[in-house]
């Protein structure tokens, strides 16, 4: 049976990434709706490659504007815009499958609304899952949908878990295995000062800018030990975290006996993605065939928590529960977003996640609301942070922040 398919956040890496691996095999799924926020151009690209029943946009004026192309290359996928029809496409009947891959809080909202909705849905958007957590996991199992990890980590351990995930049967730990990113072995007195685009040049992954900045300050890995602890139901202290610069084993399941199982392959997303969507059967993806002997050794190296404070802020953000992830996640959205725009240096992302965590009340959410009402006061935090800083001058601040780095 073809199964049908609204993937959110189509014109951004994993989007485009999914489209490749739909493109390949046209008589297991078909589109039934695209969204995007910006990219119109792209968007109406695709449109008419896929020929969705609805385009989804940000705003009015790129809604009018993709209508007015679609309509000129007679296209009549029907376009809307906004926050709602975000969650239009998500819970309708014209699709069962649901790939969330908006970056970010804005993925939020539709993402919930397919697992309400109980939807397949296929899941890289860990910001979503990291800010609500069990409101999250439980509205996945009240409503009899089905998760499916896409974050090539999270899709590694799914497959190194017995197929009864319930029992979890023996399990130690989980390894979540990170490469490092373009920082690894650099000097760290000379990472205040790195560009956008040197965070951005990911040594293994071609990815979106956020997540790109996310792997320069190890902050991704962070958010990935929560997000497999809320997939996997392990807590913290079982979940390792191993650095791998060569990003060929994606992660292992250490089993009580001493066995350890891995998954291993070429470095592209389309293979978790195909395995998520024809999931349990397996597809061609598009990736190469895993050479060993021509990648001839792998390594392996213990994380270094001074160099990386994002990894120790989202761990202990983790173990200290409530809505805490939450504010980390906001915190860390506004801080890569003004480093993006050049506004704060680097090593001030930490400084300011550390900084408002400190400053937001933590407490246990009775339900969304408290989740949106902590990730509103943490984005306030952190923009007042960073436009006091901007008026001292960055570099006078950040000796002022350096004062509450973590410990
Ligand atoms: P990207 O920036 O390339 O694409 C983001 C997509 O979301 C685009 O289609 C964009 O139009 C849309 N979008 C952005 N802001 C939006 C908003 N406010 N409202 C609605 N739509 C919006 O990002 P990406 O690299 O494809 O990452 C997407 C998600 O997948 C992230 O959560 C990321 O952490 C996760 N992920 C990505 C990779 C990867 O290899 N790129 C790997 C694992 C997980
Ligand atoms: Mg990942």
């Amino acid at each position: 049976m073809t199964k049908r398919l609204t993937l959110l956040g189509s014109t951004g890496s994993i989007g485009e990434s999914t489209l490749d691996v739909i493109a390949r095999h046209p008589e297991r799924f078909s589109v039934y709706a695209l969204t995007a926020h910006r990219n119109g151009d792209k968007l109406v690209a695709q449109c008419l490659r896929f020929r969705p029943e609805v385009a989804v946009v940000g705003d009015a004026q790129t809604a009018a504007q993709i209508e007015t192309q679609l309509r000129a290359a007679g296209c009549a996928t029907d376009v809307s815009y906004g926050p709602q029809a975000l969650v239009d496409v998500s819970k309708s009947d014209g699709c069962d499958t649901v790939v969330a891959a908006i970056v970010g809080a804005a993925g939020l909202a539709p993402t919930l609304a397919a697992a309400v909705a109980g939807k397949r849905i296929l899941l890289a958007n860990k910001e979503a899952l990291v800010m609500s957590g069990a409101i999250f996991m439980n509205a996945v199992r009240d409503h009899g949908a089905t998760l499916l990890p896409v974050d090539s980590e999270h899709n590694a351990i799914f497959q190194c878990l017995p197929r009864d995930v319930s029992a979890h049967g023996g399990v130690a730990k989980i390894i979540l295995t990170a490469s490092g990113g373009p920082f690894r072995t650099r000097e760290p007195a000379t990472l205040a000062d790195v560009t956008p685009d040197e965070a951005c040049k990911h040594p293994n992954w071609v990815m979106g800018r956020k997540i790109s900045v996310d792997s320069a300050t190890m902050m991704n890995k962070g958010l990935e030990v929560i997000e497999a602890h809320w997939l996997f139901g392990l807590p913290g202290e079982r979940i390792e975290v191993l650095i791998h610069p060569q990003s060929v084993i994606h992660s292992l399941v250490s089993y009580a006996d001493g066995s350890v199982l891995a998954q291993l392959g070429n470095p592209d997303m389309r293979t978790p993605i195909a395995h998520a969507l024809a999931y349990p059967e397996r597809v061609e993806s598009g990736v190469a065939q895993l050479d060993l002997a021509q990648i001839a050794s792998l390594s392996f190296e213990k994380p270094d928590y001074e160099r990386f404070p994002c990894l120790a802020l989202a761990m202990q953000a983790l173990a200290d529960g409530g809505v805490a992830s939450a504010a980390l996640n906001a915190a860390n959205e506004v801080a890569v977003d003004a480093f993006l725009a050049r506004r704060i240096g680097f090593m001030d992302i930490a400084q300011t996640v550390s900084a408002v965590l400190d400053a937001i009340p933590n407490r246990r959410p009775d339900g969304l609301d408290d989740v949106l009402e902590a990730d509103a006061s943490a984005r306030r935090a952190a923009r007042e942070l960073i436009a006091s800083s901007a008026h001292l001058g960055h570099h006078a601040d950040r000796a002022n922040l350096t004062r509450r780095a973590v410990q």
